[in-house]
């Protein structure tokens, strides 16, 4: 297994300026508040990316016995996923899960206008 240098530390949110502090048990890569995060990484908790754009949480998605969280930079539109931490707001969880699910319930929906025209 790899190990990456995970760094981390207490900032202010960009999004909604609280202040928060250490995970401890990992990283802290992204608000437990409103869930936004900032593009500083290239792996997890490295710290080494000079995009610095905010990541805008846009859906949820399944990850071994936990979910990530997936986000969209609004800088360079690159695509980021955050793995859920303990302290997270369980509402945000929920909103993102349910707008994830519309996108399943279109992809579906494309997928199947599709399979009719090929039959
Ligand atoms: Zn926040
Ligand atoms: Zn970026």
């Amino acid at each position: 297994m790899k190990r990456f240098n995970m760094i981390d530390e207490e900032f202010i949110c960009e999004n909604c300026n609280k202040n928060v502090k250490k995970l401890k048990y990992s990283a802290r890569d992204h608000c437990p508040f409103c869930l936004y995060s900032k593009h500083v990484d290239i792996l997890p908790g490295d710290r080494k990316s000079n995009c610095k754009g905010l990541l805008i949480p846009i859906g949820i998605e399944k990850f071994k016995s936990s979910y990530k969280i997936v986000y969209k930079c609004e800088k360079c539109n690159e695509i980021h996923k955050n793995i859920v931490a303990s302290d997270d707001d369980i509402n945000i969880i929920i909103d993102l899960s349910v707008i994830k699910w519309f996108m399943i319930l279109q992809e579906n929906h494309k997928y199947m206008v599709l399979s009719i025209k090929i039959l």
